[in-house]
């Protein structure tokens, strides 16, 4: 009798294609998924008791014990160019996040997680942190942005689904994911705006946050592991997100207003000049409070949850001209290996360094911009060199400098 492929099953559950996802063909009948991890979960069983082996994440993943708080930050040091204040609060929060982890669950006092919130200006480094922090620590890091998640029943990506980056991130290593680290960008972009004019994306935004509140606590989350809605075919995975560290980031636009407008009353509340006088008003963002981020739209359960808030400065022309050259793997730096595979010398002078930087302020993208300023300049020289066998060294001046910008497309950034 010829059976027909509608009707294999599989072998051991004797699940039949329908309700498997997947039928794996071997000579003598079929396999399903599920039967699959069950019998990967014996093996473990069999082979190492049911142990985790040396090469196992929990250990893989830990924080060794003698590390600092200021050895954290002289990495951060190494890549990142100012924002010592953020610099120093988040070495101190993710050394309190894992020392947490290396607690045993006894005492009275238990140690809260320490979710950090980034405000700062696009291009100031928010992601960076958070990325150089996650590499040095060896953990699984995820970057998601806020703004494509909606309420359920919205079209949008469900909250859960920013889990499913850091599943993805380490292979679906659900232990290892328990441990990441996961960035959302553009938090201040699911505020709760309350003079916008449509109801239903108000709503939506405050629903988003509501949606965010237990994960960010520690929760078994369901995740679609292939991320986007969930399907009611899909299978879900249980992370876990206690042990999950949360760094939140936005530029929160128009928020020193709102500083400016609390610092003031404070400051005429005291009735002290010395007071007055004593504040920086160039880089309001120093003094921002959980209280102005409730003013802004976030509301308080959210806030509660990202107890850490630290602020980044915005690059001034000499910060952006050591980001060109100072971090590790600046990118003059990656310009000159590039050269050097080629056996040319590269050199760029400091005035067009200086013009670099002040291009970069000028188009208002942070240190985001010097990347597409430099590869503007750049570009010609690294598509004529390679042909040209005889030529050793090349210097990038001003004029050179000038030249290419002016008749790049960056050139038309200014006139929009
Ligand atoms: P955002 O604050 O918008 O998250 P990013 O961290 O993504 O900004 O910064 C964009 C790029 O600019 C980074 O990849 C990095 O190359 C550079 N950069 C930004 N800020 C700094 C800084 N403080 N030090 C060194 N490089 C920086």
């Amino acid at each position: 009798m010829r059976r027909s492929k509608q009707n294999y099953r599989c072998s051991f559950c004797g699940r039949d294609k329908s309700e498997a996802l997947i039928l794996i063909a071997g000579i003598e009948g079929h396999i399903c998924e599920v039967c699959v991890e069950q019998a990967g979960e014996i093996i473990q069983e069999e082979l190492f008791g049911g142990k985790k082996t040396e090469n196992t994440p929990d250990q893989k993943f830990m924080l060794p014990d003698t590390i600092t708080p200021r050895e954290i930050k002289a990495h951060l040091d190494q890549y990142i160019i100012g924002q010592n204040e953020a610099k120093k609060i988040l070495s101190v929060a993710v050394y309190n996040h894992y020392k947490r982890l290396r607690q045993p669950n006894q005492g009275e006092v238990e140690i809260e997680k320490s979710n950090i919130l980034f405000v700062g200006q696009t291009g100031t480094g928010k992601t960076l942190l958070a990325k150089t922090i996650a590499k040095f620590l060896n953990v699984p890091f995820a970057i998601v942005d806020a703004t494509v998640f909606t309420e359920a029943g919205y079209v949008g990506e469900d909250v859960e689904s920013i889990l499913s980056r850091l599943l993805q991130v380490c292979d679906y290593d659900v232990a290892a994911a328990e441990k990441g680290i996961v960035y959302v960008d553009e938090i201040d972009k699911i505020a709760r705006k309350s003079d916008n004019p449509s109801i239903t994306r108000d709503v939506s935004g405050e629903g988003v946050q509501q949606g965010m509140l237990k994960m960010l606590e520690g929760t078994d989350v369901n995740v679609p592991p292939q991320g986007g809605r969930k399907h009611p075919e899909q299978k879900l995975v249980k992370v876990n997100t206690e042990n999950i560290l949360f760094i939140c980031g936005g530029a929160f636009d128009g928020i020193e207003k709102d500083i400016a407008r609390r610092v003031n009353t404070q400051v005429i509340g005291y009735k002290s000049e010395d007071k007055m006088a004593g504040i920086d008003r160039d880089n309001l963002l120093q003094y921002i409070t959980h209280q102005d981020l409730k003013r802004f739209g976030l509301i308080p359960e959210l806030i509660g949850r990202l107890p850490v808030l630290t602020y980044l400065e915005p690059l001034d022309l000499d910060s952006l001209k050591l980001i060109l050259t100072e971090p590790k793997n600046s990118l003059v730096k990656q310009y000159k290996k590039l050269f050097d595979i080629e056996d040319i010398e590269l050199s760029i002078t400091d005035e067009a360094l200086t013009f670099i930087a002040e291009k970069a302020l000028e188009y208002k993208l942070g240190a985001r911009g010097l990347r597409s300023i430099c590869e503007a300049i750049m570009t010609d020289a690294m598509f004529d060199l390679p042909s040209q066998k005889n030529i050793k060294h090349f210097e990038v001046t001003l004029d050179y400098a000038m030249e290419k910008i002016n008749h790049s497309k960056l050139s038309r950034l200014k006139a929009a």
